[in-house]
């Protein structure tokens, strides 16, 4: 018996949290998303000119790049 009730404290737990933290991130992403995408800024990659998030960009603030392959390529 013992065995069978910690059981079912754990999944009531394990239950209560997952309610949480579903609670606080559906809490949260809609004050955080718009704001961190309008706040963020684009850049164009050198190489192909797709727009990329800031902190997404390879290479250096100059001469930023969306991927490996463009970075590799370098400027067209
Ligand atoms: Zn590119």
């Amino acid at each position: 018996m013992g065995v069978v009730r910690f059981l079912l404290i754990v999944l009531l737990l394990a239950w209560v949290a997952r309610i949480l933290w579903r609670w606080w991130h559906v809490g949260r992403s809609p004050v955080a998303a718009p704001g961190a995408q309008t706040a963020q800024a684009l850049c164009r990659c050198s190489r192909c000119g797709t727009l990329i998030p800031g902190d997404r960009a390879l290479g250096q603030k100059e001469r930023p790049y969306c991927s490996i392959a463009c970075q590799e390529k370098g400027e067209p």
